[in-house]
């Protein structure tokens, strides 16, 4: 498995990176180290009965500080604006069925959710400071532009409102089961994905 995802199952989030087509297959070998690298950065552990992950406290903590701090107005749209050597004032947001983000006629992403765009979006500022650089270097590239989104779906607490997050999986006829991460008060999907049983 890729790594091992919450509930133990390895979901695919691709709708949340359009932009960068199909999974690549994962190589042998591969398995299990992005979930090494989060556990020994102190950003993953084990529950108490050892069959799941969560996020440290320590590392949600931190997470939630940030995303406090990015919560207000567009300051999230423009910091992200700056990141990528935009004008925010010639951004486009649209928050209807997705968060979408547009400049110049061009999608720059879509998320679930202005909650799940700020999750993701100070995620990766604070993955650069808890873990060693050179090893997040040596993760493809795929895997570590994921890594926000696949983090997303250990959240507790809504990146917007604060409230306890609802974790639900339902199974389709054809057997496929999709999970989501919700919260039921202000109404935004946080994480979604699809897993593939083998
Ligand atoms: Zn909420």
């Amino acid at each position: 498995m890729y790594y091992v995802g919450r509930g133990s199952k390895e979901s695919n989030m691709d709708d949340q990176w359009p932009d960068e087509g199909e999974p690549d297959d994962e190589l042998p070998g591969e398995t299990g180290s992005v979930e090494e690298l989060l556990r020994s950065g102190d950003v993953l552990e084990l529950e108490p009965d050892g069959t799941d992950l969560r996020l440290t406290e320590r590392f949600e903590q931190a997470w939630h500080e940030r995303i406090e701090q990015m919560r207000g107005g567009d300051r999230a749209t423009r910091w992200l604006a700056a990141s990528r050597g935009i004008d925010p004032d010639e951004m486009t947001v649209s928050d209807d069925e997705a968060f979408v983000l547009t400049h110049d006629g061009e999608q720059i992403g879509r998320w679930h959710s202005r909650a799940a765009f700020l999750a993701t979006l100070v995620a990766e500022p604070v993955l650069n400071e808890w873990l060693s650089m050179d090893r997040l270097a040596e993760l493809p590239d795929r895997q570590r532009s994921e890594l926000p989104a696949r983090l997303s779906m250990f959240l507790e607490r809504c990146p917007i409102c604060d409230t306890a997050l609802t974790f639900t999986e339902d199974i389709a006829e054809d057997g496929t089961l999709s999970v989501s991460l919700d919260c039921h008060d202000c109404g935004a999907t946080v994480a979604s994905g699809f897993v593939e049983e083998s």
